[in-house]
């Protein structure tokens, strides 16, 4: 073991510290705090010098992956690199320093960042009106139908209780729709991977609230058969919802709106910048068409003779969020629109679809190829075209992956295929990168039928090897 790998506590030398604080009044005087306030033990912490404080936080920090580490091309989550101007507006104390409870007289400049946002997520979606409040995509899908059941309702429409779903959904939509107390009926794909509309519209009846849908789904694929859905859902009385979490293949090409959808989330921190996959904080904007504006959660931001106003809406959700979101993600979403402009946001669907359309024609003679249709933003292999005779499973490439120094893919979804590897990589990345990712592939790949045990014991160059991932999650062991 590195002097360093030693826990923090184990540096610790009594009376050692590496801070000095400027004198104040209390050290004097404790008696000036009041007696529940104070400690009767001091606080059990490390005493440490800087540097050994630095060491410790940086070693921990260069055991994890993060885009600013390598290539991470995780399917169904867009992890593009997040430009560091975005973090730099939200860092600046003009926004940091604001209170939500400010008089909006004085916070007229982050109202019109919040206005300014909406307006931009509408003309890239096509959608009527925007709220920023939710804090996450799911928190947004259950936003959304909220709208959705609250728009029946208040037709007296009050059968429509079943939500449509596609078998190839993300999970976070089943899982929405029954937070939201609706009942969750499957639609399946055809073996080409796209909606059944045949399975469809047996389902289309006046139970029906509305269907979920991904376009390109999460297979990567465009549902060319979307205006038929439309067509069908709506004449059924149904609305259509869109889970726009990864609009990479579509930004500044296509809009959910021209598509017929009536609501929709965005994912602010997949699409539009904000590292994610620590858990936040995410923001998921819900956008509706103009016949269900009047429904849009609690508070919105108006503008009155030029003055920006936030205000309840009464007929609205309610509130999904205490305040009007996160709004540093709102900052380094709108930081990232205007840093590319009107002009270059129309590349990032055709560069994602190219690196992605790229990678799959490069390794699809190793790994077995399910749909083999020109993908979008992402695209899905069922495992190894080799490799099964020596029981080589995805897991086994997917934790290979590490030791070349790449993140893995998503793997084990969509639950279509038994050993599915879903690979995006986004337009953030140069043809060097993709290249040297292909090669990883290619050279796992010949691994699996020379050497398949280097495979079955990877990775052998990270940190943490093959964690039970369940009890890492539920049962943390946080401290030795
Ligand atoms: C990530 C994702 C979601 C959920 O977003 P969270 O912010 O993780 O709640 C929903 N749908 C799709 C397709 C996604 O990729």
């Amino acid at each position: 073991m590195k002097y360093y790998d030693k826990l923090i506590f184990e540096l610790s030398k009594e009376d050692r510290n590496g801070f000095s604080l400027p004198e104040n009044d209390w050290q004097e005087t404790p008696e000036n705090i009041p007696a529940v306030l104070r400690r009767a033990v001091p606080p059990d912490l490390p005493q440490v010098s800087e540097p050994d404080a630095v060491r410790h936080y940086v070693n921990l920090s260069n055991m994890n992956f993060g885009v600013d580490t390598g290539f991470y091309p995780l399917g169904s989550c867009t992890m593009k690199y997040n430009p560091k101007i975005c973090e730099e507006t939200a860092a600046h104390p003009g926004f940091s320093g604001l209170h939500p409870l400010q008089p909006a007289s004085t916070v007229q400049g982050a109202l019109r960042i919040y206005d300014e946002l909406s307006r931009f997520l509408c003309s890239l979606t096509g959608m009527a009106a925007f709220t920023l409040n939710p804090f996450a995509g799911a928190h947004g899908e259950l936003t959304g139908l909220m709208i959705m059941r609250s728009w029946h309702i208040s037709r007296g429409d009050l059968k429509r209780t079943r939500i449509i779903v596609p078998d190839s959904a993300h999970g976070t939509n089943p899982a929405s729709a029954a937070v939201c107390g609706l009942e969750v009926v499957q639609v399946r794909s055809t073996p080409q991977g796209i909606i059944d509309v045949e399975a469809l519209k047996p389902l289309l009846d006046d139970r029906v609230a509305g269907i979920m849908m991904t376009n390109p789904n999460t297979l990567g694929l465009f549902e060319t058969e979307i205006h038929e859905i439309e067509a069908s859902v709506h004449a059924a009385g149904g609305l259509l919802y869109y889970d726009g979490a990864n609009m990479n293949a579509l930004l500044g090409k296509v809009r959910p709106g021209d598509m017929g959808f009536d609501i929709m989330h965005l994912n602010l921190h997949k699409t539009f910048s904000t590292p994610h996959g620590g858990g936040g904080p995410g923001s998921g904007p819900v956008g509706v068409a103009a016949h269900l504006k009047h429904l849009l959660p609690s508070p919105a931001v108006h503008c009155r003779g030029g003055f920006l106003t936030v205000e309840d809406q009464p007929e609205g959700a309610g509130r999904v969020s205490g305040f009007m979101g996160n709004f540093s993600v709102l900052l380094k979403a709108y930081t990232y629109i205007l840093m590319l402009g009107k002009q270059n946001v129309r590349k990032v669907g055709p560069y994602a679809v190219l690196s992605a359309n790229y990678i799959k024609e490069s390794l699809k003679d190793c790994f077995r190829l399910p749909v083999p249709a020109l993908c979008k933003h992402e695209f899905v292999f069922d495992g190894l075209s080799s490799g099964q005779e020596n029981s080589v499973t995805t897991l086994d490439v997917a934790k290979r992956l590490l030791d070349y120094g790449f993140h893995a893919p998503t793997i084990y979804f969509p639950l279509l295929f038994h050993q599915s590897i879903m690979i995006e990589p986004t337009e953030t990345e140069s043809k060097e990168t993709l290249d040297a990712f292909i090669d990883a592939m290619r050279s796992i790949a010949a691994e699996a039928a020379t050497d398949p045990d280097i495979l079955r014991s990877a990775p052998h160059a990270t940190p943490v090897r093959r964690p039970d991932e369940t009890l890492a999650a539920t049962r943390p062991k946080l401290v030795e």
